[in-house]
């Protein structure tokens, strides 16, 4: 593999486990996707919604936002959502240089190669929408809408030949 196709910046949240983080990593390396780690950060102000048990992901987004650096994925075990949904996987600006993924739910009847399949996609697809890539109608493509674990497992890791030509140009 030659030029690294884009390279990112992970800023762990303080609860995220180092093995999942050194999981994505490598995971992210195998697509060509170099990925160097940030020191652990926190979400100020509080993010835990007590009625919903969950966290918001804006104030995590807002937090990546302030991270220097082009390209930067937060990375959360804490359950995410945005007002209207039940849960989020991620969240990103698109376009925009900061995207945030949850791996909260992506351990459920996974075992360590399902989990760490599960949560590369949802990075790429974040990192996608960061260069303004739209959700794709290819299911095999990364960039397929996924609501549940069913269609995170249903869809590759990569990105169909069109959206990989968007990706790239940007
Ligand atoms: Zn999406
Ligand atoms: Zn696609």
């Amino acid at each position: 593999m030659g030029e690294p196709l884009i390279k990112v910046q992970i800023l762990p949240f303080e609860e995220t486990p180092q093995r999942d983080l050194t999981g994505l990593i490598e995971e992210l390396a195998s697509l060509g996707i170099e990925a160097t780690l940030l020191p652990k950060a926190s979400v100020v102000p509080p993010s835990y919604n007590p009625q919903r048990k969950q966290h918001n992901a804006e104030i995590f987004l807002d937090r990546v936002r302030l991270a220097p650096g082009h390209c930067i994925l937060g990375v959360t075990n804490r359950d995410l959502y945005v007002e209207g949904l039940n849960y989020v996987f991620g969240l990103a600006d698109s376009p925009g240089k900061a995207a945030v993924i949850s791996l909260h739910r992506l351990h459920a009847g996974a075992d360590d190669m399902l989990f760490r399949a599960r949560a590369v996609k949802e990075a790429v697809h974040e990192l996608g929408h960061t260069r303004g890539l739209r959700h794709c109608a290819d299911s095999r493509c990364v960039m397929a809408f996924s609501n549940s674990l069913a269609d995170i497992d249903r869809k590759g890791k990569e990105f169909c030949v069109r959206c990989t030509h968007k990706f790239r140009g940007h």
